[in-house]
């Protein structure tokens, strides 16, 4: 009994511990993306756009002073998904409007610089 009550003091400790931890996870490394978002907008080095560059998607301009909320806002974009192994470097992100942004999102066989165009016979 004596060792099973110490098991289970271990055990309540170790998740307290793990419930005092920070959550390092939240908000996905917001200093970095911040960074890369200010370079895009700007058209900073090493952007490859210039300062205030047009949707990477549809090529209409960007509101950049609209609210984040907006579906005309500025949002990054990066090419290569995270979720799909896509690198957070700049060489992966593009300038988007949010609403473009979302409208990707969704399909999870989208890929830089592809056109799928299915129904076509040449
Ligand atoms: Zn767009």
């Amino acid at each position: 009994m004596v060792l099973r009550d110490t098991t289970v003091e271990r055990h309540n400790r170790t998740h307290r511990l793990v419930n005092q931890m920070p959550a390092r996870k939240t908000g996905r490394n917001t200093t970095r993306r911040d960074k890369h978002r200010r370079i895009i907008a700007n058209g900073l080095p090493p952007s490859r756009f210039g300062k205030r560059p047009p949707c990477w998607h549809c090529g209409e301009p960007i509101n950049y002073d609209a609210h984040y909320t907006d579906p005309d806002a500025f949002v990054i974009d990066h090419l290569i998904p995270l979720s799909a192994g896509g690198e957070d470097v700049l060489d992966n992100i593009v300038p988007s409007h949010r609403r473009c942004n979302s409208d990707k999102g969704a399909k999870t066989n989208w890929r830089p610089g592809v056109c799928y165009v299915t129904e076509r016979r040449w």
